[in-house]
């Protein structure tokens, strides 16, 4: 299974990718841990990734597109994974697209957003119940001023993918307990 998970902070998407991973026994693929195992580390790529992070602004493109495709390399992706918060944005979209077709030794065919995936999947909450859950989380980069410019930036910058994976976008509805989003995101997957 090849996934990607769309949907604003907050909306427990990540929580969703790891149960989603450990279902079908593929990698959770992150990029937000990925920036963060690289700030821990006190890498250069962690060093400038924080100067973003910390404001709630998007890493550029290049880096993150270039961190991706490193970690897509990795044995353990060959056959599946799930991207957790990567594409969220629209050159990331097409750089995903392109990178998969190659990849697969596929024709990259400009049309087909989806290809190279099995599922896109898209969790959708309100912005009130997003506010409610960042608060309650107290991850350093969960300050009221840093979540209202990540909206801000998922509004601008990442909600468009919606559009562009309409064609073949899984909308689930990411209010309710984990369980009972994850019984939704099976039945969504297996259909
Ligand atoms: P997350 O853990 O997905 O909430 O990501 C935390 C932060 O990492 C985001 O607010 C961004 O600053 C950065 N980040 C994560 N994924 C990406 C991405 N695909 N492109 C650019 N920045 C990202």
């Amino acid at each position: 299974m090849k996934i990607v998970v769309l949907g604003p902070p907050g909306a427990g998407k990540g929580t969703q990718a790891v149960k989603i991973a450990e279902h079908y026994k593929i990698p959770h693929i992150s990029t937000g841990d990925l920036f963060r195992s690289n700030i821990s580390e006190g890498t250069e790529l962690g060093k400038l990734a924080k100067t973003y992070i910390d404001k709630g602004d998007l890493v550029p493109n290049e880096v993150t597109i270039n961190m991706i495709s490193e970690r897509l390399t990795h044995a353990d992706a060959a056959n599946g994974f799930i991207l957790d918060g990567f594409p969220r944005a629209y050159d990331q979209a097409v750089a995903l697209q392109q990178l998969l077709a190659e990849k697969n030794g596929e024709t990259y065919a400009p049309d087909n957003h989806g290809q190279g995936l099995d599922a896109i999947l898209s969790f959708e909450i309100s912005d009130e119940a997003v506010v409610e859950r960042l608060k309650s989380r107290g991850r350093e980069d969960d300050q009221e001023s840093v979540i209202l410019n990540r909206l801000k930036v998922y509004a601008e910058q990442t909600a468009p993918l919606l559009d562009f994976y309409s064609k073949e976008l899984s909308v689930i509805d990411a209010l309710g307990s984990e369980e009972e989003v994850f019984q939704r995101t099976l039945a969504a997957l297996s259909s």
